[in-house]
């Protein structure tokens, strides 16, 4: 369900990012192994994405990834843990995201 989480994560935040001409590529969006939270990897110039901004982008995209109809880029050409995808587990995690709050944290506790 994880691996399923990134795919729906990266093409909707991708979209989001496009549909308001954030100047970020999304490299991944990724649940860290303790599963307490989840890791976001942009490309933007220096500075030009404050945190509040990545996370109202994080909080905005969730209804768009619930609104995908088919799990993105999970076929062996695309994926190579194709076979472990859990579409509606990732579906009822994201729906549960939506009624969280969504925190984020400027130094994660096992990057400092
Ligand atoms: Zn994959």
């Amino acid at each position: 369900m994880a691996h399923s989480l990134e795919h729906l994560f990266a093409v909707a935040l991708r979209a989001e990012c496009e549909e308001h001409q954030l100047d970020l590529k999304v490299l991944d969006v990724s649940p860290m192994g303790c599963r307490t939270g989840y890791y976001l990897t942009v490309l933007n110039p220096a500075g030009a994405l404050p945190l509040s901004r990545a996370t109202e982008a994080v909080r905005a995209m969730l209804p768009g990834a619930l609104e995908i109809g088919e799990l993105p880029g999970a076929r062996l050409e695309t994926c190579g843990a194709y076979r472990e995808h859990d579409f509606e587990g990732a579906r009822a995690e994201i729906a549960r995201l939506t009624r969280e709050e969504i925190v984020p944290l400027e130094r994660p506790p096992l990057l400092t």
